[in-house]
């Protein structure tokens, strides 16, 4: 085992490089008078590295642990319900690892083509902490990025290719590792053409964002300007290869459901009565899953680009039981990020279950998905946290429905006596 770092070791050297311990900060010391000083153990890591990245770059990719079944799982431990839209990740997933396969083993003619994915669900349902917690899965590197910041070249805004920018960023600029990233696009819907929802601060058509957007779906050489903004001749840039990037796209795409039953109802009304019933009162969430390309492109992507996304998976509202689960079941719940906030001061914290249904049923009102748990937690547990360095150690609260409907002020949830209904 190597010592702790010595430092100043007058008369030692540097057993790699003969650097004398004097002119160097620390030795690390390992047996047999063997030292190793930091420029060196520097030097080892980068090999380290780059061999690992070797052996990753290669069929390694396709390691166990990334079937279908296991992403699945692990996106279990963090993602509550939308088990659909977890399916087809996984398999998206999957598949985009077994085209790298293929491309490398050469050998067939069979062209297996890219399966970018395009999420749509409302407002914090879950489609960008899939695409991290993924991301997460695959050891990949991962970029968010916002399609409304883009303009058409020539506009004030973004180029399209600053999202690979902050994918090479996410990769520490190691282009090779960026080259199999994922990148998540969100609010894909706001460069729809004849979007309802274009954001005043874009004042541009969406559709030349869309092509140029194609292009990097589609696979591309980018050059991208290293620090960013908008490219101009003299600059030097990194080039980067999209055709292995995973593009995974998100929206909330507001009113397609009125497109999707507007059709439903068209092809409805051609078979029997009872079914033209049916489509007058259908789930919201229900519609959405009958979502087809055609409705997204009638929304107002261009054909080509919702070609480029041949997966379209949706994501269901989240209704207050999956609220309650989200407070408490993934690994890192906000309850318990809470409770471990209070352990480090020595204290116990509770949340009764009524308490938990009563901050669902708030959030479920502000209409911001599982957001407005957050905003709901924080505001409530402000004045408790504010108090709780001061507090001796060992105290307990409990957090009860009362508490949480303002009933009671938060101060009595110290050491409260088991009085709530439930
Ligand atoms: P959006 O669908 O708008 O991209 P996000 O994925 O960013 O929403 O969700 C916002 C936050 O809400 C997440 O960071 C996470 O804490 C929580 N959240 C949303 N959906 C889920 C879910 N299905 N399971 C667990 N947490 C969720």
């Amino acid at each position: 085992m190597p010592k702790q770092s010595t430092t100043r070791k007058t008369k030692a050297t540097c057993s790699f490089c003969g650097q004398a311990g004097n002119r160097t900060e620390t030795l690390i010391e390992g047996p047999d008078n063997v030292y190793i000083c930091p420029d060196c153990v520097e030097l080892c890591h980068n090999i380290i590295r780059q061999n690992k990245k070797q052996q990753g770059s290669g069929s390694g990719s396709l390691k166990k642990g990334s079937r279908p079944r296991e992403i699945k799982e692990y996106l279990d431990r963090y993602v509550i319900g939308q088990v659909h839209a977890k399916k087809c990740l996984s398999v998206a997933v999957y598949n985009h690892y077994k085209r790298l396969l293929h491309g490398e083993g050469g050998g067939s003619d069979i062209e297996l083509d890219k399966s970018n994915v395009l999420l749509i669900g409302p407002t914090g349902c879950g489609k960008t902490l899939l695409a991290k917690t993924l991301a997460r899965k695959l050891e990949v590197p991962f970029a968010i990025c916002d399609a409304t910041t883009v303009t058409e070249a020539g506009y004030v805004g973004e180029d399209v290719e600053n999202f690979l920018l902050k994918l090479v960023q996410a990769a520490d600029y190691d282009v090779e590792a960026a080259q199999r990233g994922i990148v998540y696009i969100d609010e894909i819907d706001k460069i729809g053409k004849t979007s309802q929802n274009v954001s005043i601060t874009r004042d541009v058509s969406g559709e030349g964002v869309q092509q140029a957007l194609l292009k990097m779906l589609e696979g591309t050489t980018a050059n991208i300007p290293p620090q960013g903004g908008r490219k101009h001749p003299e600059q030097s840039y990194i080039q980067i290869d999209t055709t292995q990037i995973l593009f995974i796209c998100g929206g909330t795409f507001v009113g397609i459901e009125n497109i999707v039953k507007k059709r439903l109802g068209k092809q409805m009304i051609g078979f029997s009565s009872e079914l033209v019933q049916q489509e007058d009162s259908p789930h919201d969430a229900n519609v959405l899953e009958q979502i087809i390309p055609e409705d997204v492109i009638e929304y107002g992507m261009i054909p080509e680009m919702v070609g480029r996304l041949p997966v379209i998976t949706t994501l269901a509202p989240l209704d207050e039981q999956s609220l309650i689960d989200i407070l408490t079941k993934p690994r890192n719940a906000l309850c318990r990020q809470y409770e471990c906030f209070f352990e480090m001061e020595k204290a116990h914290l509770e949340f009764t279950e009524a308490a938990l249904k009563v901050i669902a049923v708030k959030a479920l009102k502000r209409d911001t998905g599982a957001r407005a748990l957050r905003a709901i937690t924080e505001e409530l547990m402000i004045d408790l946290m504010y108090d709780l360095p001061e507090e001796p150690e060992g105290s307990k609260y409990v957090i009860t429905k009362d508490i949480v409907n303002g009933d009671v002020d938060i101060s009595a949830a110290r050491q409260l006596p088991k009085k709530e209904s439930a």
